[in-house]
């Protein structure tokens, strides 16, 4: 029998740069895991930021909103999207200025809360991210959010 391989991805999405100790969490947000192989890794050492943890998913790829929110875990998260074995795009997330639909107001008396209303939050100064919402201008804190 042969030595097992690296795992690589021949089609598929990396999550990379994620902040140590947010890889579950990643996963929860993706809804995963759904069909394919997915390897984990955490804790591992990054020249740029001393650990990171790390995501592969065969056969996943992200659409816009799955994109924001997945931004939200830390900054600078990197997204390479992987075609039969070779890298053909990478992106450096960014949370946008406008967030839409994704949060949830933690104020019980905001209207989002009450009626089918689409939230809107807006990015606030500096990071940790924080948020206001559109409606009743409560912050969302950095570790409310998701
Ligand atoms: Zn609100």
């Amino acid at each position: 029998m042969s030595q097992p391989r690296d795992f690589r991805l021949t089609d598929g999405t990396v999550i990379d740069h994620l902040p140590v100790g947010t890889a579950a969490r990643a996963l929860e947000l993706l809804g995963l895991p759904r069909e394919g192989p997915i390897t984990v890794g955490i804790n591992i050492p990054s020249p740029s930021q001393g650990r990171k943890d790390i995501v592969r998913v065969e056969g996943l790829f992200l659409e816009k909103p799955e994109l924001d929110r997945l931004a939200l875990l830390g900054k600078h998260l990197t997204v390479t999207i992987v075609h039969e074995g070779t890298i053909s795009e990478k992106t450096v997330l960014d949370v946008p200025e406008r967030l839409i639909g994704i949060l949830t107001c933690r104020n019980p008396t905001c209207v989002t809360n009450a009626e089918e209303v689409q939230t809107v939050f807006f990015k606030q100064e500096g990071y940790p991210y924080r948020f206001k919402c559109e409606y009743c201008e409560r912050i969302t804190e950095p570790g409310e959010a998701l």
